[in-house]
């Protein structure tokens, strides 16, 4: 009868185990240790198949009246732990909120850049895109701006080995595309440009450009300010007017700065518009007849004209962001303001 003090021992360190437990966990941690798959009644009931086939049958009934003794006592236990300490084990609350997802944000550079092309793009102009590695001919040359020409300063402009540079301007795209084809042309190029600058408010060596080139037969002044005007007052507004004052570039002949009426205090004067009335926007031009020539255009058949922009400059007063460092800080705080 050794066998059966053996396992009136077992049965009772298991009861007294039971009772001193208080919580669904510790009752699952107790069937676990004697009923699991590795546990000591079932690992029991495996080995009855080595016993001398006398006791197996003796055995085998202890134990499985043991068995279903303990089952018997786990479920009776289950149900009597109290409300409390069941409840820990349902922490799941189905009535709370779910978490909010965090949705990704267009950085307002883009969705700026986006609404400009859009513009553009519905006046019949096509995007062009070209590469920030450029060469010397490319950026300088072929846009009428020789050696000896001050914009190409090695303080102004990052140059890489093998005579190539990282482009300061889109501009470098419009005689890719002339290159290419022949008129008529009507592109818009946006993209990042770099120049070697102090990072403050109002520089960063990195900023954004679109372009705009429309190279045709009888291609007008007037057309120019025509295009302009559409765009600034898709922009800035319906009741938004435009500027021009005569202005430099190596690239274009006549030149002009384009200004528009400040969409903040109508021309009365605010600290965005710096008590002006207007903001300066972009650069603009009749295509110098010099550049036709590099890409191969008649200039006594063809004129264009090309703008160029700063999106940074665009995007700051529309939003009236005084700080161009905050363009490329990425604080989420600022960009999930747009
Ligand atoms: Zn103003």
């Amino acid at each position: 009868m050794k066998f059966e003090k053996e396992i009136e021992d077992i049965k009772n360190e298991i009861l007294s185990e039971l009772n001193l437990s208080s919580s669904k966990k510790e009752i699952e941690d107790i069937r676990i240790k004697y009923l699991g798959r590795k546990g000591i009644i079932t690992q029991r009931l495996k080995d009855i198949k080595n016993l001398d086939p006398k006791v197996r049958p003796r055995h085998g009934k202890v134990l499985n009246i043991l068995k279903s003794t303990i089952e018997e006592e786990l479920e009776r236990k289950g149900q009597e732990v109290p409300k409390e300490s069941r409840e820990e084990e349902r922490f799941f609350d189905y009535t709370m909120p779910g978490d909010r997802r965090w949705l990704g944000h267009l950085h307002p550079l883009t969705t700026t850049m986006d609404e400009i092309v859009d513009v553009f793009v519905r006046m019949g102009f096509t995007v062009k895109y070209g590469p920030d590695v450029e060469t010397e001919f490319y950026n300088f040359e072929a846009l009428n701006m020789p050696k000896d020409h001050p914009s190409r300063d090695i303080q102004d402009t990052f140059y890489l080995e093998n005579n190539l540079l990282l482009r300061t301007q889109t501009s470098p795209v419009q005689i890719r595309v002339m290159e290419s084809r022949k008129p008529p042309v009507r592109i818009i190029s946006p993209g990042r440009c770099y120049r070697v600058d102090n990072f403050d408010s109002s520089h960063s060596p990195v900023f954004h450009q679109i372009e705009g080139l429309y190279v045709d037969k009888n291609v007008t002044l007037s057309n120019l300010i025509g295009t302009l005007n559409t765009f600034a007052k898709a922009i800035f507004g319906e009741s938004t007017r435009t500027k021009l004052t005569p202005h430099y570039f190596p690239f274009t002949e006549p030149s002009a700065e384009v200004h528009v009426s400040c969409p903040f205090c109508k021309e009365k004067g605010c600290t965005t518009c710096k008590h002006t009335g207007w903001i300066e926007i972009m650069g603009c031009g009749m295509v110098h007849p010099e550049v036709f020539r590099k890409v191969g255009y008649d200039p006594d058949k063809y004129t264009g004209f090309a703008f160029g922009m700063g999106i940074e400059r665009v995007c700051m007063p529309r939003y009236g962001i005084h700080d161009m460092r905050l363009f490329f800080e990425n604080d989420q705080r600022f960009i999930h303001q747009f």
